[in-house]
This record gives C-alpha cells, structure tokens and sequence, in this order.
C-alpha cells in the first residue's frame, strides 16, 4: 500500500497546484503529466483504498434458516421428515466405514486388484454435487448454466489442465443432453453424466478416484463406465451391512442431537402432525432414533413409513402401502385401510398417505437433505412446501464470516470491475499492467474457492455463479439451514421472506 500512497499524493498535489491556479478541467487525474502505467497504477490504488475503506459485511449466522421462497409456518399443519442427513447427522466414522465396506466388496465380489486393499479413505476429497462423466471417467463440477469450473476436473486424483479439459469437451459449456438426457425424442438418449447429489456418495467418489488413479498410474486399461457401476454397486450393496453395523453402536457413528426432542415436543404441543418417510429399514431407524430422541420416539409421529423406497414413493401409483411387523421384522400381507399411530408401515406412496390421511398441498413441510429424491416431486407434483437439510452450510458459512475471506471477495468484486473498466488500454505498458490485474484476479478467484474444499471449492458456487447443485436445491427448497434444530429458533407462526437478489441490470452493491 506504501507504493499506493506515494502515487496517490504525488496527484493529489499536483491536483491542488492545477486547482489553485484556477485550470478548468478539474479531473482529478491531469492526464498529461503521467505515462498510462502511472494512470493504470492510481486508479488501482484508488480502488484499493475504497475497498479498505468499506466495512465488511457482518457475520452470517450459521444456525439461520434461509428462505428461497415466502414460507408462512402458521400454514402449516403437518411436518413430515425423512431420515438419513435430516434427522441423523453421521460422523465421519461412517464415510469411512462405507468406503471401507465398498472397498472389500470390490476386492470380494469384483475381484479388484488386491494392491486396491491398501487405498485409504480421503476424506476432504471430493464434495457432494458434482457430475461424473461415465464415458470419459472424469469427476468435474458445473455450474447453474452447465459450465464446467476449471481447475475443479479430476481424472482419478489428478486435476485435468483446463487446456486438456477444453480438448475433450471442445466448449466450456457441455450440452444439456449430454448432462441431463436428451427427453424431447421419444426415445430418450441417456445422459453421459450422473449427478452425485446424495451425501451417500461422497465416499463413493472417493472409493472410484481411489481406484482409477491405482488404474491409472499401473498404466491399467479400464472403462469408467464398468468402474462407476462396480464401485456404486459395491457401496450400495453395503448398505444392509452399514446398516446392522450402526445399529448395534450408534453413538460411534450418529452426533447426538438433544433438541430434536424438544422440538418434535414443540410441534406435538402445538397441534401439529408428524411422519416420517424414510428408504431405511426399521431396525436401524428405530436405533438411531432411540438415541437421538428416547426410546418413545414413536409417540411424536402419528405415521411412520419405512424402506419407502424413493423417489418412486413420489411418483408411483400403484404400489401397496403395508403394515411391518417390527417382531418378526416381515411386512403383514393385510390390505391397509387407515393409518394408525404406533404401527410401522412399509413401502406404498404418496397418494396413499394422503389420500388415508387427508393432508395435502401447503399444509405440509416436507424436511429433507436431498434435492431429487427428497424434494423434487412433492414440491412440483404435490404442493408441498419443502425445507433441505444441507449439513456443510456449517463449514461453508464459517469459512464466508473469517475476515481474509470477505476481504479476498470483497477485492475480487472491485478488482473485476477495474479490469472491465480499463480493457480498452491496447499500449504495451498498459497490456503489462492489466496482465498483472488478471494475475491478481486468479490468484483471488483460487483462493476463494480453496478454502472451501481444496479440490472442488465450495458446494454452492463456481467462483461468481450458483453450481448445478445449488440451482437444483433452490428450485425445489422453500427454505434450507444446517440441522433441523435451527427451526427452533423461530416460532411456529413465523414466515420466511426470501431476500431480494440483485440481477444484472439493477443497481448493485459491493457489499451484499
Ligand atoms: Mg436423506
């Protein structure tokens, strides 16, 4: 800044000098005293010292509840929840035990290279929202208009250079139907991308770039397509083990969670119904919720569905809702014609559940922490109003309140401006300079998104732009937070009002 200041005193001097002599034009800038390096160099400096002189903004409350959508709870009449990362948030002991099981049964059942045994689990490695390109085996983040963000592409755990990735996709925007299926032919054609939105598949990335790096650096022949298949097969078919694991210690691998209680007891006083819609199995939610919330957990929900199997519990019509019998852990092959508080259910749909209950449409607040299968169709199909679950809202708003941080983007705002604001400057001396600017600028669009996650950044945003996770989520999300508890903080009768964004064209700020 000393350099800036120096710079900055000799105009504003000579400034004065023009002015006491009574000079017409009072520009602060007399151009003809100062080469174009000079010129470029105050108005980076002035810039600098407007943006030191700004407050920054104030701390982001990480427990908040945030509203992409106008939500009244005094409409609200029955709050519904799923299970997994809505209810019971795991340690990480359970990513590793997944990854572990997953890995085994590679080794077992796919008869994987045994060297595949020593690959641990790399926990920071991969976020959840990312796509996986199963023709050309790349793990990439993309953005709210289908962007690939380079420097967050990775062939096994080998970032992919944005000259390279540019090679391969030859645009920087990938078609949609290459993302997401091409559906307006008949038959559709299937989408090369699958996106990982589920918190589940977090230690499946890491399993599948575990795998294709060993691949890779053995100068082994593989198909990402075969890969992505055996390593999501062999996770998922895990996941009855996983389950009876848990089960018999849940305390190593559930973080408690004391106000869950109070606030189903809140909802229960108020008059509000309860049910829970959840893909597991009764004995490993029974476990966990014995721990989170006692051992009468069941008292809370007047409906209690379990291995509902969705997002087919959505969108399917005809599949029977039956009754599970917790003793014989068999479902009953009795035709269900009301449901009834204390008993378990099994499988059926939506429609059933409203059509035997009576609820519907916005009087029900559905909870849950995935955006398709959780969120998409009872938002679009069904009325409902919805509340996501994203349990890394805790690092990702810890890291936007440090100081460094709101500094790094506040100048990266400015910085950018004074770079569109200059580009017309063609001289050498002035090339030099703005190079030096653009420099500055990627080291400040890097820094920014590292601190997040060293290889993808953060969930929600590639650099300035919504990823495809967080579009996903605000489209279908009335209102998001961390953790269930944060709705304890607002009454029952309080309304979320959604803030007013800036678009493009309206004035802006460079603090909001
Ligand atoms: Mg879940």
């Amino acid at each position: 800044m000393s350099m800036c200041n120096t710079l900055l005193s000799r105009i504003l001097k000579l400034n004065r000098s023009f002015s006491h002599k009574n000079v017409k034009n009072t520009s602060l800038i007399q151009t003809s005293n100062f080469s174009t390096r000079e010129l470029l160099k105050e108005a980076y400096c002035r810039t600098k010292l407007k943006c030191r002189s700004k407050k920054l903004p104030q701390d982001v409350n990480p427990r908040g509840v945030f509203a992409c959508n106008e939500l009244d709870l005094s409409e609200v009449k029955v709050y519904g929840f799923d299970y997994d990362y809505t209810l019971a948030h795991y340690k990480p002991s359970l990513e590793h035990l997944l990854y572990n099981l997953g890995r085994d049964m590679l080794l077992d059942k796919y008869k994987y290279p045994s060297e595949i045994s020593k690959l641990e689990y790399k926990p920071d490695f991969a976020v959840r929202g990312l796509h996986y390109d199963i023709e050309k085996g790349l793990l990439l983040k993309l953005d709210s208009f289908l962007q690939i963000q380079f420097g967050a592409v990775y062939r096994g755990l080998t970032p992919v250079a944005p000259e390279e990735v540019l090679k391969i996709y030859r645009n920087r925007i990938i078609p949609i139907a290459y993302v997401e299926g091409d559906t307006r032919v008949h038959k559709a054609n299937r989408s090369k991308m699958v996106h990982l939105a589920d918190l589940f598949s977090v230690p499946e990335m890491g399993l599948m770039c575990n795998v294709a790096e060993y691949f890779i650096r053995n100068q082994i022949d593989y198909h990402p397509e075969i890969l992505f298949l055996d390593v999501k097969n062999s996770v998922q078919s895990c996941h009855p083990i996983m389950h009876k694991i848990v089960a018999k210690n849940v305390e190593e691998y559930i973080r408690p969670n004391s106000d869950l209680k109070k606030y189903f007891q809140l909802l229960q006083e108020c008059d509000k119904k309860l049910f829970l819609v959840t893909n597991s199995p009764y004995h490993f939610v029974n476990a966990g919720m014995e721990m989170l919330v006692g051992s009468d957990w069941r008292e809370f929900f007047d409906v209690v569905i379990v291995n509902a199997n969705k997002p087919k519990f959505f969108t399917e019509v005809s599949r029977p809702i039956r009754v599970f019998d917790k003793n014989a852990n068999t479902h009953i092959w009795e035709k269900v014609t009301s449901l009834e508080k204390g008993i378990i259910y099994y499988e059926g749909t939506v429609k059933q559940l409203q059509d035997l209950t009576g609820w519907s449409g916005h009087q029900v607040l559905y909870f849950g922490d995935h955006p398709y299968s959780d969120l998409a169709d009872v938002t679009l199909e069904h009325g409902w109003r919805t509340g996501a679950i994203i349990n890394e809202l805790t690092h990702e708003i810890n890291t936007l309140n440090t100081q460094t941080f709101k500094e790094n983007a506040n100048w990266l705002q400015m910085l950018t401006q004074l770079i569109e604001d200059h580009q017309e400057y063609k001289e050498p001396e002035a090339l030099a300079v703005i190079g030096e600017w653009m420099a500055e600028r990627d080291y400040l669009r890097n820094s920014t998104k590292s601190v997040f996650n060293p290889q993808f950044g953060s969930v929600f945003r590639t650099y300035h732009n919504p990823t495809y996770f967080s579009r996903r989520l605000f489209r279908f999300a009335d209102i998001y937070t961390s953790n269930i508890r944060n709705l304890l903080n607002y009454s029952l009768t309080h309304t979320f009002y959604p803030r007013r964004g800036v678009m493009p064209h309206e004035y802006g700020s460079y603090f909001v």
